[in-house]
């Protein structure tokens, strides 16, 4: 079920339990901002999601609250992912689900990054 992008932050989503370590993931990337980790049920030959450390719903709420230094470090993390999976040639693609008709079902901020494979339009019906 999607989420409502302006419910408060929930601190036992999943995403926050893989933040602690208290539910595994296949962990590609940390810094002090952000993780990031392969999706369990990858929809691409890539698919790594970008999480920022911060306990933040969604864009919309990361975008509002974070300071600068932690939209910084989210921004350069999901660019230091990109580059270390040597997906910047031959490309990639991101994006961020927003509540409902985003179909955001995780309430805590993440981009996905999907590459691997020419991905064609970008949305599927
Ligand atoms: P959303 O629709 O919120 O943008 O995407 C949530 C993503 O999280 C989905 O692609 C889903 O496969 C992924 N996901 C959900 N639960 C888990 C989990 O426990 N571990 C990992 N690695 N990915 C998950």
């Amino acid at each position: 079920m999607p989420i409502d992008a302006t419910q408060p932050y929930d601190p036992d989503n999943i995403f926050a339990r893989i933040l602690r370590g208290e539910i595994p993931s296949r962990r590609v990337y940390e810094d002090d901002y952000a993780i990031a980790f392969h999706d369990i049920a990858p929809q691409a030959p890539v698919h790594i999601l970008v999480v920022p450390r911060g306990a933040y719903v969604s864009w919309d709420d990361f975008s509002a609250r974070a300071p600068a230094e932690e939209i910084a470090g989210f921004v350069r993390a999901v660019g230091n992912v990109a580059r270390e999976q040597r997906l910047v040639e031959p490309g990639y693609r991101l994006l961020a689900n927003i509540g409902g008709h985003g179909g955001q079902e995780v309430a805590h901020l993440h981009v996905h990054l999907f590459g691997g494979a020419p991905l064609g339009r970008m949305i599927a019906g």
